[in-house]
Parts: structure tokens; sequence; C-alpha cells
């Protein structure tokens, strides 16, 4: 039996079966490149969903890790950390807003920004007590914890999971007529992905968030972009909701402000909204670690000092044309902006990851007939070169 089927074997025996991962075992990584325990080497076209933008094992972000490491990794918030000052200084000019909030994981950040909208309307809107509403889109994926799920509109995220957190209300994404009608005096926020990455890479009507954001600010209701897929340059700007020059009040970022390295989140706004969080109201142990918020501080200076965001546009640009060259009935539309690519199938996409995978190429289906390609954003020309060759020989009739 080889490494890979003892590895495989134990996983399938032990681990929960709450995910369906491609039967490969991953020993190492670097940049765009991972390895089985046999020496095999893979492409890496999913970035841990995004949170490897800088790719595996950055030098200047595993310099940063250790070098932290080495001086402390937890304070929990009873105390201060030099890190974490550092950190809420850098990530609060990179958006501009005067407060920062940091969680661990994604599902984490999207809670806190619930909770902050919500105190939002009681004390500064005037919403009567419990009925704040939050509006949210279909197809939406904000993550896993229970009152995240609560506002999924896919039945499997839900099912046997209830009772449910009210004071949600879903309306087709895309549509600023629907959220118009949605908007009541109760409405606290409005809750979107720029691009919704788990539904399949699906992009809204050009000015779409520039018109919600507008109608929003013009009925009192705050906006809330969850930019933790799309964040830090995966779609050739630094945050999706650039391209429309729409500023949302909240920001929730999460997966490659750690540079994939560790898990860190955060939720920027005015002091206005994250003022409203008093001792005691809200928190985490690790929230704001100094090992993670060092790995942070350095994923943002590689972001800047690699041009990440222009990187990601201009060979998200090369890479969508090489793969509209390709000829093959099997494909219904390739839609993406940067390196956030979607190859919407006829059929189902996941016999096609397998073979992908045999080919040397990692990636993985998003909803039954979407594959999605998104790279870390270091990759060079001459490996997408080589993807398109792989990709080519699979889908090609
Ligand atoms: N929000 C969006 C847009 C996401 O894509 C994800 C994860 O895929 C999450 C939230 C949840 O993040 P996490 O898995 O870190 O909890």
């Amino acid at each position: 039996m080889s490494d890979s089927q003892k590895w495989l074997e134990w996983s399938e025996h032990y681990a929960a079966p709450n995910y369906h991962p491609l039967p490969i075992v991953i020993e190492k990584a670097e940049g765009v490149w991972v390895e089985d325990p046999e020496g095999l080497r893979y492409m890496d076209m999913l970035s841990a969903y995004s949170a490897l933008n800088h790719g595996h094992r950055h030098p200047v972000l595993i310099q940063a890790l250790k070098d932290q490491a080495d001086l402390v990794t937890l304070t929990s918030r009873a105390f201060h950390s030099s890190a974490a000052s550092l950190f809420y200084q850098k990530l609060s000019q990179f958006t501009g807003k005067s407060k920062i909030l940091a969680m661990n994981t994604g599902a984490e950040a999207v809670e806190t920004a619930v909770k902050a909208v919500r105190r939002w309307a009681y004390r500064c809107k005037g919403v009567p007590e419990n009925q704040a509403e939050i509006i949210v889109c279909s197809g939406n994926f904000h993550g896993r914890t229970l009152t995240v799920t609560s506002f999924s509109s896919s039945p499997e995220y839900k099912k046997d999971f209830g009772p449910f957190t009210p004071g949600f209300r879903i309306i087709p994404y895309g549509d600023v007529e629907a959220l118009r009608q949605a908007i009541t005096p109760y409405t606290a926020a409005f809750l979107v992905e720029p691009i919704q990455g788990e539904a399949g890479i699906i992009i809204p009507p050009d000015g779409y968030l520039a018109e919600a954001f507008a109608l929003c600010r013009e009925m009192q209701v705050l906006t809330v972009a969850d930019e933790i897929q799309t964040g830090f340059g995966r779609t050739g700007r630094r945050f999706a909701s650039d391209w429309e020059g729409a500023v949302p009040d909240l920001w929730i970022m999460g997966k490659a402000l750690g540079g994939g390295i560790m898990p860190i989140s955060a939720v920027a706004a005015d002091a206005e909204i994250l003022n409203l969080f008093e001792p005691g109201s809200h928190g985490s142990t690790f929230g704001g670690n100094p090992l993670a918020c060092a790995v942070a501080v350095a994923a943002l200076q590689v972001y800047e000092d690699e041009r990440l965001a222009e990187r990601s546009e201009r060979l998200g640009n090369y890479f969508m044309k090489r793969l509209e060259g390709i000829r093959s009935t099997a494909v219904k539309e390739i839609r993406g902006r940067g390196l956030f690519i979607g190859v919407d199938l006829h059929v189902p996409a996941r016999p096609y990851c397998e073979q992908l995978m045999s080919a040397g190429l990692l990636c993985k289906e998003t909803h039954e007939t979407t594959i999605r390609f998104a790279p870390p954003l270091t990759i060079t020309e001459d490996e997408i070169n080589w993807a398109v060759e792989r990709i080519e020989q699979v889908l090609r009739d």
C-alpha cells in the first residue's frame, strides 16, 4: 500500500465526512505547486478557495511567521500586543476605515458584521428591539455557522439543522429593484458578495453594487461587502467592489488576509459602527493573535510589493483568452474577473476535475457544473500555458 493510500484510508476512516475531497494527499507545497508523498507534483488551481493568493509558503510570510514565533504567539485580548496594534493600523489604512475587529475564520467575521449592524439598527437607527432585518441574496455563501446557515438559500446547507436564527430576508442577486422593495424601516443592512464565489463565480450586472449601495445610503441601510473570497487582488482589484468604486460601510475580510498560513479574519468599519461593541459584547481568544497578525501585516506588504491585483488582472485576462480558445461542446460559459474564473459546463464538473487531477492540475467543482480556476496570484504566464495544455486535453472534444 502506498503512503498516499494509507493517508486516504485513515482520513476516510477517522475524519467526519463533511467534505468530498479529491483523492490526493498533499505533503508539501511551494508557490503554485504541491507534492504528494510519492513525489508527484500538481499545480494548485484552487488556492484553498482563494486563501492562497500569495502562493504556498511565500518566503516573506514564512519569515514573518518564524520571527513572530520567536517573540510571542498568543496574548489573548486581555493584553495588548505590538503585532496586533501594527495589524490594526495597517488594515485601517488599507481599507480606509477607522476601526478593525479581528477574528479567525470568515464565518466568524460574518457573524461579527451581523452583530454590528443589528446593534447599529437598535442604537442608531431606532429599530424596535428584536425587529432588525438584514437583506441577503439568493445563492449567497457566507460560511457555515448556524446563524450564517440560517440565511442560506441552499436547502442542502440547512437540512436538519434547524431551528434557525430569524431576521433575514433573501432577495434575488443582481436585482436593485428587488432590494428597493425589500427595504423596510426595520432594515439594518444589506449583506452581499460583490461576486458570488461558491455559487459558481456569478458576476452581477455592471453598476449593480454602486447602485445598490447608493440606494441603501439613501434609505438609511448599512452596506456590508463580504470580500472573504474576492479580496486582496483575487479579481484584479484590491476588493471586487473596487471594480465599481463601491465602498460599503463594512468590509468583511478573511482567507488571503492570513497569507494562506494563519487563519485571520476581520471586519473594518468606521467608529460609529464598531464602537458599538463595548467590552464583553464580542470577542475570541485567538482573534487578533500576534502570530496571525504578524503574518497578515506581511501579507498586506507582499500584496503591495508584488502588485498582486495588477498581476491578477493581467494574467486573468490572458488565462480567460486561452480558455476561450478551447473548442469543447461540454463548455457552456466561461466567466471571471482577474484570476477568479468559472468554466460552466453542460454536464457535472466533478469527473472533469478528477481527470484534471490525473493530468497534474488541482481544481474543484462548485455547484455541480462549474469548474473554478483560482490559482495563486503569483502564477506565471508559462505556468498558465502549462495548465491550459492540460485543460485543453481534458475538455477538448
Ligand atoms: N464568505 C465567503 C464569500 C466565502 O467564500 C467563505 C468561504 O468560502 C466564507 C464567507 C466563510 O469563510 P470560512 O470558511 O473561513 O469560515
